[in-house]
């Protein structure tokens, strides 16, 4: 009988992400910068994609010096055709970028609610369909899917982002079932509230939506059911999303490495 190819053909399997190409979605800020970082850490070549050219320079900066490379590529994800075309060719795939709005359902911009899922949905859905050939063509890929504590448990006023995470969710177990026999692994890491723009920018809105002063957002709203009262690190995410692309996960597939400080134990 032969070895599992994850165990014996890897060429990553004891030095890190050496020679292996990462793209890494909205890694401008935040999670995903924060990702890059790791995944440059450990040696992968990663396609830092994101709107933001400001922070892709600053990012691009910080990377140097690490044992891998970061490269900088300036897109909306709301071009599709074009988020498919830049996922040709990677054998790492962390699905990151989103955005947030806070509101009540019935004063919810429609127009918002389409932008929320086509990039943090449908760009992801587009993403892993240019990824996957040269996967499956070197029986080899990893797919890490950054969703939230909100692909598993709803809160109330974020329609469109509670929504598209559970469709991030299934998007990522189906990748998980059709990719298994061809060596590739689609997982989802889902944090709690995470130190990072996309927390510090809803704090004012949070309040209004539930009519309380800004300062009593975090305790009252934020942190409420976190058994673990305080915000998680950028950095902590992204030795999560390091974790599943390292060479012990080959088993690990279609499921959610929960980060939410123990909310979801409820
Ligand atoms: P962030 O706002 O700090 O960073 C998001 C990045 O995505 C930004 O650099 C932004 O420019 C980019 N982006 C957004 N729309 C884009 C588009 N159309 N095209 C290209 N780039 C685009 O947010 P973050 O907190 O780092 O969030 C990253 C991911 O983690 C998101 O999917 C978010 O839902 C998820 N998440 C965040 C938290 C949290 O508490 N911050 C918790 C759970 C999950």
């Amino acid at each position: 009988m032969t070895a599992p190819r994850a165990l014996s053909g890897s060429p990553a399997s004891s030095a890190g992400l050496g020679g292996r190409t990462a793209l890494v979605t909205g890694a401008a800020g935040g999670i995903g910068r924060a990702c890059a970082l790791r995944l440059a850490a450990a040696g992968a070549r990663v396609r830092a994609v994101d709107r933001d050219a400001e922070g892709l320079a600053a990012l691009t900066e910080r990377a140097q010096g690490l044992t891998g490379t970061v490269e900088p590529h300036l897109l909306d994800l709301t071009d599709l055709d074009a988020a498919e075309l830049t996922a040709a060719g990677t054998d790492v795939l962390v699905n990151n970028a989103g955005l947030q709005r806070v509101s009540p359902l019935e004063e919810f911009p429609p127009d918002v609610f389409r932008t929320v899922l086509t990039v943090m949905v449908e760009a992801p859905f587009r993403l892993i369909r240019g990824a996957l050939p040269h996967m499956y063509g070197q029986g080899w890929g990893r797919i890490v899917n950054v969703s939230s504590v909100h692909g598993l448990r709803a809160s109330a006023f974020k329609s469109a982002y509670v929504t598209a995470k559970h469709g991030l969710e299934g998007l990522s177990k189906t990748v998980a079932l059709e990719g298994a026999p061809h060596g590739v692994t689609s997982n989802c890491v889902s944090p709690g509230y995470v130190r990072t723009p996309l927390v510090e920018k809803q704090l004012a809105d949070q309040a209004r939506a539930h009519a309380i002063p800004e300062e009593q957002v975090l305790s009252e709203v934020l942190l409420r059911d976190s058994a673990v009262k305080r915000l998680i690190e950028p950095e902590e995410v992204a030795e999560a999303v390091a974790y599943l692309c390292g060479p012990h996960t080959s088993f690990v597939t279609g499921t959610s490495l929960v980060l939410d400080g123990g909310w979801t134990a409820h």
